[in-house]
């Protein structure tokens, strides 16, 4: 552990003095066995403030105040395809700005399914507290050494890891051949080999809005398998963990949208999950249903409305609200506070007084 210790925070001089994006890896010793975190992915504006929003317990307005009896810690997910949907340099932007507006928030910023390239962007970027590199599609032995290369590089400055270990479902939810779940032995061995910080594991969760066609669970045993043969309190992490709820589907579909019905993952699993490990749950589909709902049901109630803004200010809302629903799922509702202070006493510890020098 060691050189990853520190708190992330303590790096970022200069243009920001904002000491609150920390790496996952602090948010996950205090949640380990008790909640899992949520890792939510945006790409814009509107999300942005009602992830923030929602994780303060913000139901309306920016303005409005905490409440600490659901703020939530969390971790703010940046896939490569956010990056390249208006330019990496506005989403980091739009967090910096979010950070100032909500100076009470606590997250880490995270790089989902990176390549090794990406990897090395964020970490050189200064702003990433931690990066997802995914070499899970490789053998084994290349896993591992590529894995390594990115931990090794990460550490350096501070940044940790996840990579992931087994094959979860693609987007196809009846390409069954592609699916290997996580073997227990190998993940002991991975964990061992590269030095990684936490491990995404396939456990019976696939991507996309169309995971399951019945209804399929996770497969818990495998979960208590993989926790047994790795080391103590090593944090696990679990993708594509939208539950798809019927009831936006429904919507969608009721205000002229066309999907598939389909369900996901059951929300009342995250919490006996995170109870065998897991520490962070990535959700991003069930996001995306609400964006779609909100405006789908905007211009459908007002065909002759053409201002983005009053749908905007809808979705904000909805957003910030589905978000303090999925934290309650989690369980890191309310748990704010107790990580702040966590956070706070380990600084304490590390240098012998607060200055943080
Ligand atoms: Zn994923």
């Amino acid at each position: 552990m060691g050189h990853t210790d520190s708190i992330f925070a303590l790096l970022k001089t200069g243009e920001s003095n904002n000491p609150m994006i920390v790496t996952t890896k602090d948010l996950f010793q205090h949640a380990y066995g008790k909640y899992a975190v949520g890792a939510y992915n945006i790409n814009n504006l509107e999300q942005t403030v009602g992830l923030f929003r929602g994780n303060l317990g913000k139901k309306g307005a920016n303005e409005d105040p905490v409440d600490g009896k659901i703020s939530a810690p969390f971790i703010i997910q940046i896939s490569r395809g956010a990056r390249a949907y208006s330019d990496k340099r506005m989403l980091e932007a739009l967090i910096r700005s979010a950070d100032q507006v909500f100076p009470e928030a606590v997250f880490a910023v995270h790089l989902d399914h990176g390549t090794e390239e990406a990897c090395y962007d964020c970490i050189d970027s200064g702003f990433y507290s931690s990066v997802m590199i995914d070499a899970s599609h490789h053998e084994f032995a290349e896993n591992v050494a590529t894995t390594k290369r990115v931990v090794d590089k990460a550490h350096a400055k501070g940044i940790v890891v996840e990579a992931e270990l087994g094959q979860l479902g693609g987007v196809e939810e009846d390409v069954v051949g592609s699916v290997k779940l996580t073997d227990p032995a190998q993940a002991a061995e991975f964990i061992e080999k590269t030095g990684v910080d936490s491990l995404a594991v396939a456990i019976g969760t696939s991507h996309g809005a169309f995971k399951f066609s019945g209804k399929q669970g996770l497969h818990f045993d495998v979960l208590e398998k993989i926790q047994k043969a790795i080391p103590k309190n090593f944090p696990l992490v679990m993708h594509g963990s939208s539950s798809v709820p019927h009831e936006w589907v429904e919507r969608i579909n009721k205000a002229g949208g066309k999907l598939k019905d389909a369900s996901g993952v059951d929300e009342k699993q995250y919490l006996p999950a995170a109870k065998l490990g897991v520490t962070k749950i990535n959700i991003d589909t069930d996001g995306r249903l609400v964006w779609c709902a909100i405006h789908r049901e905007h211009f459908r109630d007002k065909p002759e409305d053409f201002d983005l803004r009053p749908a905007g200010k809808t979705f904000m809302q909805a957003y910030a609200e589905y978000i303090i629903h999925k934290n309650e799922m989690l369980g890191s509702t309310g748990q704010l506070e107790g990580v702040r202070s966590a956070l706070s006493g380990g600084k304490k510890s590390a240098c012998g007084c607060c200055c943080g020098k």
